[in-house]
Protein backbone atom coordinates (compact mmCIF):
# COMPACT_ATOMS: atom_id res chain seq x y z
CA UNK A 1 0.00 0.00 0.00
CA UNK A 2 1.49 3.76 -0.97
CA UNK A 3 2.07 5.17 2.15
CA UNK A 4 2.32 9.45 1.86
CA UNK A 5 4.59 10.12 0.09
CA UNK A 6 7.59 11.98 2.40
CA UNK A 7 8.00 15.77 1.58
CA UNK A 8 11.30 16.76 -0.12
CA UNK A 9 13.82 18.26 2.17
CA UNK A 10 12.19 21.39 3.38
CA UNK A 11 8.83 20.53 2.22
CA UNK A 12 6.05 23.09 0.93
CA UNK A 13 7.48 25.77 3.16
CA UNK A 14 10.83 25.85 0.85
CA UNK A 15 9.18 26.14 -2.44
CA UNK A 16 6.99 28.84 -1.36
CA UNK A 17 10.11 30.22 -0.57
CA UNK A 18 12.12 29.96 -3.27
CA UNK A 19 9.30 30.93 -5.81
CA UNK A 20 9.12 34.50 -3.57
CA UNK A 21 12.71 34.33 -4.02
CA UNK A 22 12.07 33.96 -7.67
CA UNK A 23 9.57 36.35 -7.87
CA UNK A 24 11.65 38.85 -5.94
CA UNK A 25 14.70 38.60 -8.45
CA UNK A 26 12.13 39.31 -11.38
CA UNK A 27 10.45 42.17 -9.40
CA UNK A 28 14.33 43.41 -8.92
CA UNK A 29 15.01 42.91 -12.09
CA UNK A 30 12.24 44.55 -13.33
CA UNK A 31 12.68 47.50 -11.44
CA UNK A 32 16.67 47.80 -12.39
CA UNK A 33 15.76 47.50 -15.88
CA UNK A 34 13.01 49.97 -15.60
CA UNK A 35 15.30 51.88 -13.82
CA UNK A 36 17.77 51.97 -16.23
CA UNK A 37 15.17 52.57 -19.19
CA UNK A 38 14.09 55.47 -17.56
CA UNK A 39 17.76 56.57 -17.20
CA UNK A 40 18.58 55.89 -20.64
CA UNK A 41 15.67 57.89 -21.73
CA UNK A 42 16.54 61.27 -19.63
CA UNK A 43 20.16 60.93 -20.65
CA UNK A 44 18.82 60.56 -24.23
CA UNK A 45 16.40 63.37 -23.89
CA UNK A 46 18.90 65.55 -22.25
CA UNK A 47 21.58 64.98 -24.70
CA UNK A 48 19.19 65.52 -27.80
CA UNK A 49 17.83 68.76 -25.96
CA UNK A 50 21.71 69.91 -25.73
CA UNK A 51 22.08 68.64 -28.96
CA UNK A 52 18.79 70.25 -30.06
CA UNK A 53 20.12 73.69 -28.45
CA UNK A 54 23.29 73.55 -29.06
CA UNK A 55 22.60 73.21 -32.89
CA UNK A 56 19.36 76.01 -32.93
CA UNK A 57 20.53 79.31 -34.44
CA UNK A 58 17.82 81.60 -35.92
CA UNK A 59 17.59 84.42 -38.57
CA UNK A 60 17.73 87.42 -36.90
CA UNK A 61 16.16 91.33 -38.68
CA UNK A 62 17.88 94.50 -36.86
CA UNK A 63 16.19 97.91 -37.87
CA UNK A 64 18.33 100.94 -37.76
CA UNK A 65 21.93 100.89 -37.38
CA UNK A 66 22.03 103.83 -35.42
CA UNK A 67 24.42 103.01 -32.17
CA UNK A 68 22.09 101.03 -30.49
CA UNK A 69 20.78 98.77 -33.45
CA UNK A 70 24.66 98.19 -34.35
CA UNK A 71 25.19 97.09 -31.02
CA UNK A 72 22.30 94.71 -30.79
CA UNK A 73 23.78 92.93 -33.99
CA UNK A 74 26.92 92.59 -32.21
CA UNK A 75 25.39 90.80 -29.83
CA UNK A 76 23.27 88.82 -31.76
CA UNK A 77 26.62 87.72 -33.84
CA UNK A 78 28.11 87.00 -30.59
CA UNK A 79 24.86 84.97 -29.08
CA UNK A 80 26.11 82.13 -31.19
CA UNK A 81 22.93 81.67 -32.06
CA UNK A 82 22.23 83.01 -35.27
CA UNK A 83 22.62 81.90 -38.38
CA UNK A 84 21.48 84.98 -40.77
CA UNK A 85 21.80 88.39 -39.74
CA UNK A 86 20.43 91.42 -41.74
CA UNK A 87 20.81 95.00 -40.62
CA UNK A 88 18.98 97.67 -42.11
CA UNK A 89 19.25 101.29 -42.19
CA UNK A 90 17.35 103.86 -44.50
CA UNK A 91 20.08 106.27 -44.45
CA UNK A 92 23.51 105.71 -47.13
CA UNK A 93 26.39 105.15 -45.11
CA UNK A 94 28.01 108.83 -45.89
CA UNK A 95 24.73 110.29 -43.71
CA UNK A 96 24.44 107.50 -41.75
CA UNK A 97 28.42 108.57 -40.43
CA UNK A 98 28.52 111.76 -40.93
CA UNK A 99 26.25 112.70 -37.96
CA UNK A 100 28.05 115.88 -35.26
CA UNK A 101 27.28 114.59 -32.06
CA UNK A 102 29.91 112.78 -29.94
CA UNK A 103 28.24 109.93 -27.54
CA UNK A 104 29.58 109.16 -24.19
CA UNK A 105 30.11 105.97 -22.66
CA UNK A 106 30.20 105.27 -19.12
CA UNK A 107 31.79 102.27 -17.34
CA UNK A 108 28.67 100.12 -17.35
CA UNK A 109 28.95 100.84 -20.94
CA UNK A 110 32.13 100.58 -21.64
CA UNK A 111 32.56 97.41 -19.79
CA UNK A 112 29.29 95.88 -21.80
CA UNK A 113 31.18 96.71 -24.83
CA UNK A 114 34.41 95.23 -23.91
CA UNK A 115 32.31 91.51 -22.90
CA UNK A 116 31.39 92.34 -26.76
CA UNK A 117 34.68 92.05 -28.15
CA UNK A 118 34.81 96.23 -28.48
CA UNK A 119 38.46 97.40 -28.63
CA UNK A 120 38.82 100.79 -27.69
CA UNK A 121 42.28 101.55 -28.16
CA UNK A 122 41.15 100.92 -32.01
CA UNK A 123 38.59 103.76 -32.42
CA UNK A 124 39.07 106.96 -32.25
CA UNK A 125 38.08 108.74 -29.43
CA UNK A 126 39.48 110.11 -25.50
CA UNK A 127 38.76 109.13 -21.92
CA UNK A 128 38.35 110.84 -19.00
CA UNK A 129 37.00 109.66 -15.62
CA UNK A 130 36.61 106.30 -17.15
CA UNK A 131 34.03 107.14 -19.67
CA UNK A 132 34.94 107.07 -23.25
CA UNK A 133 34.01 109.92 -26.10
CA UNK A 134 33.69 109.36 -29.64
CA UNK A 135 31.80 110.73 -32.42
CA UNK A 136 28.39 108.75 -33.05
CA UNK A 137 29.32 108.31 -36.41
CA UNK A 138 33.40 106.80 -35.42
CA UNK A 139 31.32 104.45 -33.07
CA UNK A 140 29.12 103.40 -35.84
CA UNK A 141 32.30 102.37 -38.70
CA UNK A 142 33.59 100.91 -35.89
CA UNK A 143 30.83 98.29 -35.13
CA UNK A 144 30.26 98.31 -39.09
CA UNK A 145 33.70 96.89 -39.74
CA UNK A 146 33.66 94.03 -36.96
CA UNK A 147 29.93 92.87 -38.48
CA UNK A 148 32.22 92.99 -41.67
CA UNK A 149 34.77 90.76 -40.17
CA UNK A 150 31.89 88.50 -38.44
CA UNK A 151 31.01 87.44 -41.97
CA UNK A 152 32.59 83.99 -41.75
CA UNK A 153 31.07 82.63 -38.58
CA UNK A 154 27.63 84.04 -39.37
CA UNK A 155 25.68 85.10 -42.76
CA UNK A 156 25.76 88.99 -42.34
CA UNK A 157 24.12 91.84 -44.40
CA UNK A 158 23.99 95.14 -43.60
CA UNK A 159 21.51 96.90 -46.22
CA UNK A 160 21.93 100.71 -46.22
CA UNK A 161 19.48 103.10 -47.85
CA UNK A 162 16.77 100.71 -46.95
CA UNK A 163 13.68 101.47 -45.50
CA UNK A 164 11.92 98.66 -43.72
CA UNK A 165 8.08 99.16 -44.59
CA UNK A 166 5.04 96.19 -44.92
CA UNK A 167 6.91 95.89 -48.80
CA UNK A 168 10.15 95.19 -47.46
CA UNK A 169 8.54 92.67 -45.26
CA UNK A 170 6.07 91.32 -48.00
CA UNK A 171 9.39 90.98 -50.17
CA UNK A 172 10.79 88.69 -48.34
CA UNK A 173 10.20 84.73 -48.81
CA UNK A 174 7.93 83.82 -45.91
CA UNK A 175 10.15 80.52 -45.14
CA UNK A 176 12.85 83.27 -45.09
CA UNK A 177 10.99 85.41 -42.28
CA UNK A 178 13.51 86.37 -39.13
CA UNK A 179 12.31 84.59 -36.03
CA UNK A 180 14.07 87.74 -34.32
CA UNK A 181 13.33 91.75 -35.31
CA UNK A 182 15.36 94.13 -33.50
CA UNK A 183 13.48 97.42 -33.70
CA UNK A 184 16.41 100.45 -33.16
CA UNK A 185 14.92 103.13 -35.30
CA UNK A 186 15.68 106.09 -33.17
CA UNK A 187 12.90 108.29 -31.64
CA UNK A 188 11.52 109.31 -35.24
CA UNK A 189 11.04 106.04 -36.54
CA UNK A 190 7.62 104.70 -37.72
CA UNK A 191 8.86 100.79 -38.33
CA UNK A 192 7.09 99.60 -34.62
CA UNK A 193 3.41 101.03 -36.68
CA UNK A 194 4.44 98.62 -39.91
CA UNK A 195 4.80 95.93 -37.06
CA UNK A 196 1.28 96.51 -35.78
CA UNK A 197 2.93 97.36 -32.28
CA UNK A 198 0.93 99.77 -30.25
CA UNK A 199 1.95 103.49 -30.36
CA UNK A 200 1.31 104.25 -26.75
CA UNK A 201 3.85 105.71 -24.28
CA UNK A 202 3.70 106.35 -21.01
CA UNK A 203 5.46 109.79 -20.08
CA UNK A 204 6.79 109.66 -16.57
CA UNK A 205 8.02 113.34 -14.99
CA UNK A 206 11.82 113.03 -13.91
CA UNK A 207 11.23 115.74 -11.24
CA UNK A 208 13.53 118.43 -13.12
CA UNK A 209 13.80 121.14 -15.35
CA UNK A 210 16.06 121.67 -17.92
CA UNK A 211 16.99 123.47 -21.27
CA UNK A 212 19.85 122.75 -23.88
CA UNK A 213 21.63 124.52 -26.08
CA UNK A 214 23.99 124.03 -29.38
CA UNK A 215 26.42 125.79 -31.37
CA UNK A 216 28.16 124.84 -34.69
CA UNK A 217 31.53 126.99 -34.90
CA UNK A 218 32.88 125.39 -38.61
CA UNK A 219 35.73 127.04 -37.70
CA UNK A 220 36.52 124.80 -34.71
CA UNK A 221 38.14 121.19 -34.70
CA UNK A 222 35.67 118.00 -34.64
CA UNK A 223 37.91 115.92 -32.59
CA UNK A 224 36.71 113.53 -29.28
CA UNK A 225 36.58 116.23 -26.19
CA UNK A 226 35.92 115.47 -22.27
CA UNK A 227 32.51 116.73 -21.10
CA UNK A 228 32.31 119.65 -18.28
CA UNK A 229 30.38 119.94 -15.44
CA UNK A 230 29.29 122.88 -13.43
CA UNK A 231 27.29 122.37 -10.21
CA UNK A 232 25.86 124.82 -7.57
CA UNK A 233 25.20 127.59 -10.25
CA UNK A 234 22.93 130.43 -9.37
CA UNK A 235 21.91 133.32 -11.67
CA UNK A 236 22.03 136.41 -11.26
CA UNK A 237 18.60 137.57 -12.58
CA UNK A 238 17.98 141.05 -10.90
CA UNK A 239 18.67 142.89 -14.43
CA UNK A 240 14.90 141.00 -14.93
CA UNK A 241 13.42 142.16 -11.24
CA UNK A 242 14.13 138.16 -9.93
CA UNK A 243 16.18 138.63 -6.57
CA UNK A 244 18.30 135.80 -7.00
CA UNK A 245 20.77 136.15 -3.81
CA UNK A 246 17.81 136.31 -1.58
CA UNK A 247 16.66 133.48 -2.71
CA UNK A 248 19.77 131.67 -2.96
CA UNK A 249 20.35 131.89 0.97
CA UNK A 250 16.42 130.76 1.51
CA UNK A 251 17.47 127.03 3.05
CA UNK A 252 14.06 125.94 0.74
CA UNK A 253 15.64 126.81 -2.55
CA UNK A 254 17.21 123.33 -3.81
CA UNK A 255 20.76 122.74 -5.00
CA UNK A 256 20.76 125.19 -7.31
CA UNK A 257 21.47 124.65 -11.31
CA UNK A 258 23.95 122.02 -12.18
CA UNK A 259 25.58 122.74 -15.94
CA UNK A 260 27.23 120.31 -18.30
CA UNK A 261 29.04 121.69 -21.73
CA UNK A 262 29.50 118.44 -24.25
CA UNK A 263 30.07 117.57 -27.99
CA UNK A 264 33.00 118.46 -29.90
CA UNK A 265 34.40 122.05 -30.31
CA UNK A 266 33.01 122.74 -33.52
CA UNK A 267 29.67 121.09 -32.80
CA UNK A 268 29.04 122.31 -28.65
CA UNK A 269 26.15 120.91 -26.30
CA UNK A 270 25.15 122.49 -23.57
CA UNK A 271 22.36 120.87 -20.87
CA UNK A 272 21.15 122.72 -18.07
CA UNK A 273 19.17 121.16 -14.99
CA UNK A 274 17.70 121.96 -11.82
CA UNK A 275 15.71 119.60 -9.35
CA UNK A 276 11.95 120.38 -9.32
CA UNK A 277 11.46 123.18 -6.88
CA UNK A 278 9.06 126.30 -7.12
CA UNK A 279 11.61 128.97 -6.02
CA UNK A 280 11.39 132.43 -7.68
CA UNK A 281 13.63 131.84 -10.00
CA UNK A 282 12.58 128.84 -11.43
CA UNK A 283 9.35 130.09 -12.06
CA UNK A 284 10.38 132.68 -13.23
CA UNK A 285 12.76 130.56 -15.99
CA UNK A 286 9.61 128.17 -16.37
CA UNK A 287 7.22 130.68 -18.28
CA UNK A 288 9.09 134.13 -19.23
CA UNK A 289 8.44 134.89 -22.60
CA UNK A 290 11.88 136.76 -23.11
CA UNK A 291 13.73 134.00 -24.72
CA UNK A 292 16.77 136.23 -24.70
CA UNK A 293 17.09 135.18 -20.60
CA UNK A 294 18.00 131.81 -21.42
CA UNK A 295 20.17 132.67 -24.44
CA UNK A 296 22.11 134.67 -21.78
CA UNK A 297 22.33 132.08 -18.87
CA UNK A 298 24.02 129.78 -21.66
CA UNK A 299 26.14 131.99 -23.09
CA UNK A 300 27.75 133.29 -19.44
CA UNK A 301 28.14 129.92 -18.38
CA UNK A 302 29.81 128.97 -21.48
CA UNK A 303 32.40 131.49 -21.20
CA UNK A 304 33.03 130.92 -17.36
CA UNK A 305 33.19 127.29 -17.87
CA UNK A 306 34.56 126.28 -21.14
CA UNK A 307 38.04 124.82 -21.52
CA UNK A 308 40.58 127.16 -21.30
CA UNK A 309 41.82 126.50 -25.55
CA UNK A 310 38.49 126.97 -27.04
CA UNK A 311 37.12 130.74 -28.01
CA UNK A 312 34.79 132.58 -25.95
CA UNK A 313 31.38 132.76 -27.66
CA UNK A 314 30.78 136.70 -28.61
CA UNK A 315 28.22 138.13 -30.08
CA UNK A 316 28.85 136.70 -33.68
CA UNK A 317 29.28 133.38 -32.45
CA UNK A 318 26.11 133.99 -30.08
CA UNK A 319 23.84 134.58 -32.81
CA UNK A 320 24.51 130.70 -34.18
CA UNK A 321 23.32 129.32 -30.65
CA UNK A 322 20.24 127.39 -30.62
CA UNK A 323 18.52 126.77 -26.97
CA UNK A 324 15.69 126.17 -25.69
CA UNK A 325 13.25 129.75 -24.47
CA UNK A 326 12.80 128.29 -21.04
CA UNK A 327 13.12 125.64 -18.84
CA UNK A 328 10.60 122.53 -19.46
CA UNK A 329 9.96 119.55 -17.15
CA UNK A 330 12.28 117.37 -18.04
CA UNK A 331 10.12 113.73 -19.08
CA UNK A 332 11.11 110.09 -20.02
CA UNK A 333 8.57 108.09 -22.70
CA UNK A 334 8.87 104.74 -22.69
CA UNK A 335 6.35 102.45 -24.77
CA UNK A 336 4.06 100.65 -22.98
CA UNK A 337 4.75 97.62 -25.26
CA UNK A 338 8.69 97.36 -25.95
CA UNK A 339 8.06 93.57 -27.46
CA UNK A 340 5.64 91.46 -29.22
CA UNK A 341 4.80 88.11 -30.73
CA UNK A 342 3.36 87.81 -34.63
CA UNK A 343 1.95 84.76 -33.87
CA UNK A 344 0.78 83.40 -37.34
CA UNK A 345 4.67 84.09 -38.61
CA UNK A 346 6.21 82.96 -35.27
CA UNK A 347 8.17 86.24 -34.81
CA UNK A 348 9.50 87.80 -31.74
CA UNK A 349 10.03 91.44 -31.95
CA UNK A 350 11.89 93.37 -29.70
CA UNK A 351 12.38 97.71 -29.71
CA UNK A 352 15.37 98.89 -28.38
CA UNK A 353 17.27 102.43 -27.66
CA UNK A 354 15.36 105.46 -28.61
CA UNK A 355 12.52 103.75 -30.17
CA UNK A 356 11.46 101.88 -27.09
CA UNK A 357 12.18 105.11 -24.41
CA UNK A 358 13.50 108.42 -24.83
CA UNK A 359 13.57 111.99 -22.85
CA UNK A 360 12.46 115.08 -24.23
CA UNK A 361 15.91 116.50 -22.70
CA UNK A 362 19.47 116.02 -23.76
CA UNK A 363 21.94 114.92 -21.38
CA UNK A 364 24.73 114.21 -23.24
CA UNK A 365 24.80 110.83 -22.62
CA UNK A 366 21.40 108.90 -24.05
CA UNK A 367 23.40 106.24 -25.50
CA UNK A 368 24.01 104.75 -22.14
CA UNK A 369 20.05 104.53 -21.75
CA UNK A 370 19.89 102.31 -25.28
CA UNK A 371 23.30 100.48 -23.97
CA UNK A 372 21.64 99.22 -20.82
CA UNK A 373 18.39 98.24 -22.82
CA UNK A 374 20.76 95.71 -24.64
CA UNK A 375 22.00 93.71 -21.51
CA UNK A 376 19.19 91.14 -21.51
CA UNK A 377 19.25 91.11 -25.73
CA UNK A 378 21.86 88.34 -25.61
CA UNK A 379 20.02 86.04 -23.43
CA UNK A 380 16.56 86.98 -25.42
CA UNK A 381 18.20 85.51 -28.62
CA UNK A 382 19.06 82.70 -26.75
CA UNK A 383 15.75 81.57 -25.58
CA UNK A 384 14.10 82.51 -28.18
CA UNK A 385 16.35 80.39 -30.52
CA UNK A 386 16.56 77.62 -28.27
CA UNK A 387 12.66 77.62 -27.43
CA UNK A 388 10.73 74.64 -27.77
CA UNK A 389 7.56 76.07 -27.90
CA UNK A 390 5.78 79.35 -28.27
CA UNK A 391 4.78 79.49 -24.59
CA UNK A 392 8.80 79.55 -24.46
CA UNK A 393 9.37 82.62 -26.85
CA UNK A 394 6.39 84.29 -25.10
CA UNK A 395 8.15 83.70 -21.68
CA UNK A 396 11.01 85.49 -23.39
CA UNK A 397 9.70 88.11 -24.65
CA UNK A 398 7.57 88.59 -20.82
CA UNK A 399 11.00 88.80 -19.06
CA UNK A 400 12.71 91.49 -21.95
CA UNK A 401 9.33 93.41 -21.30
CA UNK A 402 9.72 93.09 -17.66
CA UNK A 403 13.71 94.16 -18.12
CA UNK A 404 12.57 97.33 -20.23
CA UNK A 405 10.32 98.32 -17.59
CA UNK A 406 13.21 98.08 -15.21
CA UNK A 407 15.29 100.35 -17.54
CA UNK A 408 12.92 102.68 -17.40
CA UNK A 409 12.49 102.54 -13.88
CA UNK A 410 15.95 102.91 -13.04
CA UNK A 411 16.78 106.02 -15.13
CA UNK A 412 13.59 107.51 -13.35
CA UNK A 413 15.26 107.16 -9.95
CA UNK A 414 19.16 107.61 -10.80
CA UNK A 415 19.77 108.98 -14.47
CA UNK A 416 20.04 112.24 -14.15
CA UNK A 417 22.07 112.37 -11.24
CA UNK A 418 24.92 109.51 -13.11
CA UNK A 419 24.28 112.25 -16.12
CA UNK A 420 23.92 115.62 -14.64
CA UNK A 421 23.78 116.11 -10.86
CA UNK A 422 27.04 114.22 -9.92
C1 LIG B 1 21.89 116.92 -30.86
C2 LIG B 1 22.16 115.67 -30.14
C3 LIG B 1 23.28 115.56 -29.33
C4 LIG B 1 23.53 114.38 -28.65
N1 LIG B 1 24.63 114.29 -27.88
C5 LIG B 1 24.90 113.13 -27.24
C6 LIG B 1 26.06 113.01 -26.47
O1 LIG B 1 26.87 113.92 -26.36
N2 LIG B 1 26.27 111.84 -25.81
C7 LIG B 1 25.40 110.79 -25.93
O2 LIG B 1 25.64 109.73 -25.34
N3 LIG B 1 24.28 110.88 -26.66
C8 LIG B 1 24.01 112.03 -27.31
N4 LIG B 1 22.89 112.14 -28.05
C9 LIG B 1 21.95 111.02 -28.07
C10 LIG B 1 22.38 109.92 -29.04
O3 LIG B 1 22.61 110.47 -30.31
C11 LIG B 1 21.27 108.91 -29.08
O4 LIG B 1 21.14 108.36 -27.79
C12 LIG B 1 21.55 107.78 -30.04
O5 LIG B 1 21.75 108.24 -31.34
C13 LIG B 1 20.34 106.85 -30.05
O6 LIG B 1 20.68 105.75 -30.79
P1 LIG B 1 19.60 104.83 -31.52
O7 LIG B 1 20.42 103.81 -32.26
O8 LIG B 1 18.55 104.40 -30.59
O9 LIG B 1 18.85 105.78 -32.58
P2 LIG B 1 19.41 106.60 -33.80
O10 LIG B 1 20.81 106.99 -33.59
O11 LIG B 1 18.42 107.67 -34.06
O12 LIG B 1 19.39 105.55 -35.00
C14 LIG B 1 18.21 105.11 -35.61
C15 LIG B 1 18.51 104.71 -37.04
O13 LIG B 1 17.36 104.09 -37.60
C16 LIG B 1 17.23 104.49 -38.95
N5 LIG B 1 15.82 104.32 -39.35
C17 LIG B 1 14.73 105.00 -38.92
N6 LIG B 1 13.62 104.52 -39.49
C18 LIG B 1 14.02 103.51 -40.31
C19 LIG B 1 13.33 102.62 -41.17
N7 LIG B 1 12.00 102.64 -41.31
N8 LIG B 1 14.04 101.71 -41.87
C20 LIG B 1 15.40 101.65 -41.74
N9 LIG B 1 16.09 102.46 -40.92
C21 LIG B 1 15.41 103.37 -40.21
C22 LIG B 1 17.69 105.94 -38.94
O14 LIG B 1 18.12 106.32 -40.23
C23 LIG B 1 18.83 105.90 -37.93
O15 LIG B 1 20.08 105.72 -38.54
C24 LIG B 1 22.63 113.30 -28.75
C25 LIG B 1 21.51 113.40 -29.58
C26 LIG B 1 21.27 114.57 -30.26
C27 LIG B 1 20.06 114.64 -31.14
Amino acid sequence: MDGLQPEPAGGVGEVAGNAEEKYRALAYDTALSTLVAVALYVVLKVSLDGFRQWRARISVLVVGSGPVGLTAALVAVRSGKVLKLTVLDQRYRTALLCRPQQIALDPRSVSFLLGLGVDFDNMEGCWHNEHFFTRIGVFQEYLLSILEQKKQKVEVKVQLGTKFTEEYLQRIPHKEWPRVIVVADGSCGDSCSVLGISPDYIVESCHAYGANASIERLDQRQVPTPEIRAHSLYFDLSAYGVEALREHRNTAAKSGFHLKIYGTFRNRYMALVCPASDTKMVRYLRHTANSSIMKNIFHESFNAYKTDIEPRLNDVTLHHMQCSRRLFEIQLSHRRISAAYIEGDNVAVIVEGEAARVLNFDTGFGINLGMRGLESVGTFIYRTATAVDQNDVLEALSAKMQHSKQVAEVFKQTGLTESMYE
